[in-house]
């Protein structure tokens, strides 16, 4: 392995020299795509490239990104990849409660029934044929994962812990609950990004740590790699690939409140609209019912699977009413809206009535300590709650993104052709968060994203194999292909105007709160499409403080934000359009699933660059109603019951 082949010293004190004493020579102007003024790349004395050729370039190495990176560079491709932070602190790190697969360890099961329980999760809008792939290639992904040295807990015939999760049954949804997540206890991401890491350290990849990807380098249809900057340095890297695999997660931090990590800004997701490419589904985001009250921290669904219940103000376990055979494990969606309707009429507790009460006080505290240290901990810190002894104060809390990177179960991403709907983007791969494959329909099922990772993860190291030679020789570069990246960073950190970055990025997050809840209705999406234009207009008065190339969170800050404030309208833009309510999305004047209408992924892509307002382009995809195998058969749409 080898980290960027650059003396550090040199680095910083060349940066240290351009910082000082810019460029002499008048730059000469130039446009970016979304017509934003800066200066043509080969005029800058200021920023220096410094050039890359590799096979593959994977741009994230969290679960997804690190499981493709092993898999290209197993295959003897010539594999970099780029991560923002260190490998280990990528957002996987922070999963708590599990993986699914249907090992059977802990209570009958069988693959079909799986699938049957994430088309039900996904409100029939995931792909079938891909959901048959994940779920038959789960139980084989995590066998690989406990070989590789994830230190799954264990029964006592030494098989992995399986526990069960919410919307998981038996016996193709008539239930009971299954026990189908494989846990180490609950830091399950912490183990399994641990030991990926230590294996893709074991193939030939090459890191490059603490770069931040800027832009994908286009020529035509076709990507042919990925411009980056170095954080400690400032200086560019340009990668020339034959394929990039976006593996960048997802963008929680578009809302005020999260339980992803502050580095989730759709960073992948900016990139690919600013290519002009669509993202999908993006109506659909997620709200996890136990987020910590106040703090957004996570409690793992988990906590429900080891016998956790959720009471209101008077004492009720209220999803008995909502959910009568699932209860307190019918899935996410289910039971945030669930919780939200009790806060609504009345029932929420504290002198607001703003949250729920999560019990976990009348479980062995010796079963607490064994399978749920983590969360025993979290409860402590960020609520000042003893577990063992009192409830804990929840909410339903933004957690993840169902929508994404349209991509095929190859990893290859779709150019969103409204003629030729299955038409890939060459050279272009997405998995992960980031992606939407689209597995997880309108509503993911918990348990389901770690494998996604790791199956699509690997998936896309097959097909990689299979369409590049190692060592292959490139296409030149076109002579602008530094310019696009290079055009938008100069002009953020020069950006001169007068809303600071915080200031823009909070009136956004309050805006999505508030307008793309847990419920919506049309007045509350229509405000929200128009509050958000407003609010990426001010992007063009935005106000970056330091200059500097070296550590400039600043800088980076507002290229995320930029990123971010895309999604953002394209979220906005999307809920607003679908007149149905599916998994996530609830419309309050639509309140019923529309199957003749909206059986159908949206397409959105963005033309609110540099200013122009927020506007977006909707088109649809249909969804895939057919099976990967004769083994199985499509499941039908029906209502979704817990
Ligand atoms: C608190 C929490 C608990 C969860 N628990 C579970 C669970 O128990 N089970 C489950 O199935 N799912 C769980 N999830 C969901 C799941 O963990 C995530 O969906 C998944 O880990 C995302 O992995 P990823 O590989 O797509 O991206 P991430 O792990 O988010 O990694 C993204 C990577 O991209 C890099 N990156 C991003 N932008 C750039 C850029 N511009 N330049 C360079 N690098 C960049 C980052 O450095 C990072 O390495 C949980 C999520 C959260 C937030």
């Amino acid at each position: 392995m080898a980290i960027a082949d650059i003396d550090p010293k040199t680095q910083s004190e060349k940066a240290n020299q351009r910082d000082a004493a810019p460029s002499e020579a008048p730059p000469e102007k130039t446009k970016d795509r979304s017509g934003r003024e800066g200066q043509s790349a080969d005029k800058w004395g200021d920023y220096e490239i410094i050039d890359h050729t590799y096979d593959v370039v994977v741009v994230g190495a969290g679960g997804s990104g690190l499981r493709a990176t092993m898999g290209a560079a197993e295959a003897g491709l010539k594999t970099a990849n780029i991560s923002k932070v260190f490998p280990t602190r990528s957002h996987t790190v922070a999963a708590q409660g599990g993986i699914a697969a249907s090992l059977g360890n802990n209570s009958p099961d069988h693959w079909s029934w799986h699938m049957y329980d994430t088309v039900k999760g996904s409100d029939w809008l995931g792909d079938q044929d891909a959901i048959e792939y994940l779920v038959r290639e789960a139980p084989q992904a995590v066998y690989e994962l406990e070989h590789a040295g994830v230190p799954f807990s264990r029964n006592k015939d030494g098989t992995i812990y399986q526990r069960p999760f919410g919307g998981h049954m038996q016996n193709m949804g008539e239930g009971p609950p299954v026990q189908r997540t494989c846990a180490a206890a609950d830091r399950t991401g912490h183990a399994m990004l641990h030991a990926l890491y230590q294996q893709s350290l074991k193939y030939d990849a090459d890191f490059f740590i603490e770069y931040f990807a800027l832009d994908l380098i286009m020529n035509g249809d076709k990507c042919v790699g990925v411009v980056a900057m170095c954080l400690d340095d400032g200086r560019v890297h340009r990668f020339r690939a034959h394929a990039v695999v976006l593996a960048t997660g997802g963008y929680g931090r578009c809302y005020f409140t999260a339980t992803s990590a502050h580095t989730c800004t759709g960073d992948g997701g900016g990139m690919v609209l600013r290519a002009g490419l669509p993202l999908q589904d993006m109506e659909f985001v997620q709200f996890h019912p136990t987020g910590i009250y106040g703090a957004g921290v996570l409690i793992t669904e988990g906590a429900r699977g080891e016998g956790g219940y959720l009471t209101n103000s008077e004492g009720e376990r209220f999803m008995e009413r909502y959910a009568p055979s699932a209860k307190d494990l019918a899935s996410r969606d289910v039971v945030s809206r669930s919780m939200a309707l009790e806060m609504r009429e009345g029932r929420g507790v504290g002198a607001d009535g703003d949250h729920i009460y999560l019990h976990l006080d009348h479980i062995d505290p010796a079963i607490l300590a064994e399978r749920l240290p983590g969360i025993t901990e979290s409860g402590k810190i960020f609520a000042g709650v003893d577990l063992t002894k009192q409830p804990l104060p929840v909410t339903p809390t933004v957690h993840y993104n169902m929508g994404g990177i349209p991509c095929n179960f190859h990893g290859e991403v779709m150019a969103g052709d409204p003629n030729d709907p299955e038409k890939i983007v060459p050279g272009l791969f997405a998995v992960g968060e980031a992606a939407c494959v689209s597995v997880h329909g309108a509503n993911r099922l918990g348990s389901n994203s770690l494998i996604d990772l790791v199956v699509f993860g690997r998936a896309t190291g097959h097909r990689l194999k299979e369409l590049i030679q190692p060592g292959s020789s490139h296409a030149e570069l076109p002579s602008d292909s530094a310019d696009f990246a290079l055009t938008r960073l100069d002009h953020f950190r020069h950006a001169n105007g007068s809303s600071p970055t915080a200031a823009i990025r909070a009136d956004m997050q309050k805006a999505m709160t508030r307008h793309a809840a847990v419920f919506r209705d049309s007045k509350l999406l229509s405000e929200g499409v128009d509050m958000l234009k407003t609010i990426n207009k001010r992007m063009e008065d935005i106000h970056v403080t330091d200059r500097s190339l070296i550590w400039n969170s600043d800088l980076i800050e507002t290229l995320e934000l930029d990123n971010l404030m895309a999604q953002a309208n394209v979220t906005m833009a999307s809920a607003e359009n679908r007149k149905e309510s599916r998994g996530a999305h609830a419309h309050e004047d639509f309140p019923e699933r529309d199957d003749a209408n909206w059986m159908k992924h949206t397409i959105a892509w963005f033309d609110g660059w540099g200013g122009k307002g927020g506007d977006v382009r909707i088109a649809y995809r249909p969804v895939h109603e057919y099976t990967l195998t004769d083994d199985v058969e499509y499941i039908k749409p029906k209502k979704r019951v817990y």
